[in-house]
């Protein structure tokens, strides 16, 4: 299905565009791409906003993202976008507004997705969003500025083309994109190597804080938001730490949970090759992907890692 296909069936007057609660970069760049796509292919839109949650890190610099609105306001949408939200409860800055709109449609790739819009373009077997989305554009309005939104996303979802969701449509169409000229190199560079010096501090704390369990199978560790006080960081410079747990020898189940308010507390899992961490996941009431999943706990630093360990401990 095209982006103009389903804008010719609709006459839309105006679009909204929403991602997720603390969007990562295939949220960012898939919304982005999506408004600037709009912008370009359908100039009698003249009424397109973007929804995202307000970011710290590199994603600002996202061509598009300087045109997102960071707060939810009463407008009413013919027509309402979702893009790489796994569930309804998990969209961002516009939740109300998805409710109250004319029109919705979903665009994602998450297995546990339901379908919660009116239309739902869910391809579980893409690698992120953005690479659903690459399929629903019309070439001639693609341009560099698209195409570099398009490439973070896959890259951020994909680990750079590494993980088990990257399939040969994924490294096809990621080839279409660098036609378009976008800096690969840096875009890569800025997204996964640099990093900022609390960044690399907390990164080494909490690795070496780090244990292993159920005979080496398992990577686990908490941090505290007064530990992460302790070091100036905040819940934006974590991004990395979970998938350094995984990279370890043996390990097939990484877990890091992070204290995000008093006793409430984000876990984050990984798998390397068999554990479905979705599963586990949504044991607590979470989701995600086979190979990376997320939830949330409440209790003490003991009892939400006692609690992940035993579902992931049963699991293997
Ligand atoms: P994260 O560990 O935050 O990088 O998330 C990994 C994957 O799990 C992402 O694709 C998210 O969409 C999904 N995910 C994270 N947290 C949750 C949650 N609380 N509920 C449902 N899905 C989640
Ligand atoms: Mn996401
Ligand atoms: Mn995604």
């Amino acid at each position: 299905m095209k982006i103009s296909e389903l804008v010719r069936e609709l006459k839309p007057r105006n679009i909204g565009i929403a991602g997720h609660v603390h969007p990562d970069g295939d949220c960012i760049g898939s919304c982005t791409s999506l408004y600037l796509y709009l912008k370009k292919a359908h100039p009698e839109i003249t009424d397109v906003a973007l929804y995202l949650e307000e970011i710290k890190g590199e994603l600002k610099n996202l061509p598009g993202y300087g045109r997102s609105v960071h707060e939810e306001d009463d407008r009413v949408f013919d027509l309402f976008i979702t893009c790489d939200v796994s569930e309804i409860e998990r969209i961002g800055v516009a939740k109300e507004l998805f409710g109250k709109a004319v029109n919705t449609i979903c665009i994602d790739h998450h297995v546990t997705n339901p379908g919660f819009a009116d239309t739902n373009i869910v391809d579980a077997e893409a690698g992120s969003c953005a690479e659903v989305l690459c399929e629903m554009y019309d070439r001639q309005f693609m341009d560099r500025d698209i195409a570099s939104c398009l490439y973070t996303g896959m890259i951020h979802d994909t680990g750079v083309f590494q993980y088990q969701n990257t399939r040969p449509k994924t490294l096809r169409l990621a080839a279409d994109l660098l036609e378009y000229g976008i800096d690969f190199s840096s875009i890569i560079d800025r997204s996964f190597n640099e990093r900022t010096f609390v960044q690399s501090r907390i990164m080494g704390y909490t690795l070496n804080k780090a244990q292993l369990y159920h005979s080496g199978k398992t990577a686990a560790v908490t941090l505290s938001i007064s530990e992460m006080k302790e070091y100036g960081a905040t819940l934006e410079d974590l991004d990395m730490i979970v998938s350094q747990l995984r990279f370890i020898e043996g390990v097939e189940a990484a877990i890091f949970a992070y204290e995000v308010s008093d006793g409430y507390w984000k876990l984050s899992m990984r798998s390397k090759s068999v554990l479905d961490v979705s599963k586990a996941c949504a044991v607590f009431g979470g989701g995600g992907h086979v190979r990376a999943a997320g939830c949330n706990m409440s209790g003490d630093e003991k009892q939400v890692l006692d609690g992940a360990l035993a579902v992931i401990g049963e699991m293997l």
